[in-house]
């Protein structure tokens, strides 16, 4: 059994439905348990910036998943809810990132556990400290010290509850 680390954003249509749809899926998922979901977080976009705001929000499950099963697991909850791959970091009515699998490292050629961008964003970042203030990296480091170590960054906007 493993602590992962989703994250959901969403920046088409009816975000926050969409972003509750997905904790709906997790919730009816054999080997998947919803422990502790964010507050929701509203986020400029990154990369293409001429795009609607997200919303932003991160699950935590207990999980008997492997880090693959759960790639295809987050592939198919996007599906479900009409996500088209059409452009990369282009508008989006749901995404479903694994950030973080306690103490799990993977590099593979479509899967990299942590998320890349995981250190990076602000807006992945405070949603996982709200959460767990005591979470971090497979090598130690406390995601703490890494938000702290960002400085200004983008502009995050915390909201109500999921
Ligand atoms: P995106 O369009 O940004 O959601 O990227 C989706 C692709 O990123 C998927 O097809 C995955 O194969 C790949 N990927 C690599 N690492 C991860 C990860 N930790 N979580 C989700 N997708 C990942």
């Amino acid at each position: 059994m493993s602590t992962v680390y989703l994250g959901v954003g969403s920046n088409q249509g009816d975000r926050l439905v969409f972003l509750r749809a997905a904790v709906e899926c997790l919730e009816e998922e054999d080997g998947v348990t919803v422990v502790a979901t964010s507050s929701v977080y509203r986020s400029e976009p990154v990369g293409l910036t001429d795009q609607p705001e997200f919303l932003n929000a991160v699950v935590v499950v207990d999980s008997t998943l492997s880090p693959r099963g759960l790639l295809e697991l987050a592939r198919r909850i996007e599906d479900s809810n009409g996500r088209r791959r059409r452009q990369r970091w282009g508008p989006r009515t749901l995404d479903v990132d694994i950030l973080l699998i306690d103490g799990v490292e993977v590099d593979e050629p479509d899967l990299t556990v942590p998320h890349p961008g995981l250190t990076e964003r602000r807006f992945v970042l405070e949603p996982m400290l709200e959460v767990d203030p005591d979470v971090s990296l497979p090598d130690g480091t406390p995601l703490r010290e890494v938000l702290d170590g960002i400085g200004g960054g983008q502009a995050v906007w915390m909201e109500g509850g999921l």
